[in-house]
């Protein structure tokens, strides 16, 4: 997986003769890029930053799965708080590696690799496929179900994005895209206009739906020119946001999804329920809440995929379905998302009804 600074130290735009419009445009892309290639990689100066350093025991200091936190991201941890819920999802616990809390887990429980039909291409379920440009993230989640894809040989590159795009164009079938990762949006504008427009030259498609954790880990890639490029597409754009407790969605976030609402994107959220971080009514109430303000619907509510490094978030799915009654009990039912878990090799999401 390259790192930030790989990503951008050979792509960022040349300095040319430009008017003001194309400073101000050229100012804001360099800006979410160079907070990206500064981002916090250190686990003991994410301790340090947080002046939590007496914790570095606990923690995994040279994890293979590495450390990764924005500047954005960072900034919502309430320092001095070891069990922010924030900073839970991105410290590298020692737990990772503790054999007897990690025996259950798998490296691709969700069966993508058996989905894959072309390089980087996955097609599971009638009607969408899913592609996967990157394995880069502007953050790392400890719980990140593809935290062991193997993504230098099985993510679609400039060099077979052709044969993704036979496939789609020989499955009239499929009518929506969804590009995935990694996170999409790490790609810079040009990079993704290219993939959008080869998308759009195939009549068949219709919808191009973008799962990103961007908007809530580095708002500032909501550029101008990004919400350009989005509302030129033909296609009808569905962001999935990814966002599991309202903290991570302060004032920064709250704009740039509006922006991207007025842009007349669809914005949908989907969380993961984790142990310690967000299972429990009163945080998954505010979240939906939250969300709601930032004109995003709760969609998906997932059950931890059993990944072998992220089993110590794991919940059990009886607490799970009871917090569900109790978040429907209190919410209207456009704010309550669906339990669900996705089951290797199954036509679709499977949902876990109330008990
Ligand atoms: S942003 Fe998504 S793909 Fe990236 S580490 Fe987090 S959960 Fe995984």
């Amino acid at each position: 997986m390259p790192s930030p600074a790989e990503l951008f130290s050979k792509s960022l735009p040349p300095v040319t003769t430009h008017s003001v419009t194309d400073d101000h445009r050229d100012k804001a892309e360099s800006l979410w890029k160079s907070e990206l290639a500064n981002a916090t990689t250190s686990v003991s100066g994410l301790l340090g930053k947080l002046k939590l350093e007496q914790y570095i025991k606990h923690t995994d200091s040279q994890p293979d799965f590495r450390c990764l936190v924005t500047e954005s991201y960072l900034d919502k941890i309430e320092v001095g708080n070891i069990g922010d819920p924030l900073l839970l999802q991105v410290l590298p616990s020692t737990l990772e590696n503790d054999f007897a809390t990690q025996e259950n887990g798998t490296t691709d429980p969700v069966g993508d690799l058996d989905a894959q039909v072309t390089q980087g291409l996955l097609h599971k379920y009638h009607g969408r496929a899913l592609l996967i440009n990157t394995g880069a993230c502007a953050i790392h989640c400890r719980y990140c179900f593809r935290r062991a894809y193997p993504y230098q040989k099985s993510s679609c590159t400039s060099r077979t994005l052709n044969d993704a795009l036979t496939y789609l164009n020989d499955h009239t079938e499929i009518e929506e895209i969804i590009l995935s990762g990694g996170d999409p949006l790490i790609l810079d504008n040009d990079k993704l206009s290219a993939i959008i427009n080869k998308l759009e030259d195939i009549q068949h498609i219709q919808t191009l739906r973008i799962h990103t954790r961007i908007p809530v880990v580095l708002p500032n890639r909501i550029t101008t020119g990004l919400l350009q490029l989005l509302q030129a597409s033909r296609l009808q754009v569905v962001m999935v946001i990814h966002a599991n407790h309202a903290n991570e969605l302060q004032s920064n976030e709250s704009a740039k999804l509006r922006l991207l609402h007025q842009a007349g994107i669809i914005l949908l959220n989907q969380s993961v329920l984790l142990k310690n971080v967000n299972d429990n009514t009163d945080a998954l109430i505010a979240l939906s809440k939250r969300l709601f303000e930032c004109k995003t619907l709760p969609y998906y509510l997932h059950l931890l995929d059993p990944v072998k490094g992220t089993m110590h978030f794991k919940t059990n799915k009886i607490s799970a379905q009871a917090l569900i009654q109790k978040i429907t009990a209190q919410l209207p039912g456009y704010l309550v998302p669906k339990l669900v878990q996705e089951i290797a090799g199954s036509q679709s999401k499977t949902a876990i009804f109330h008990i």
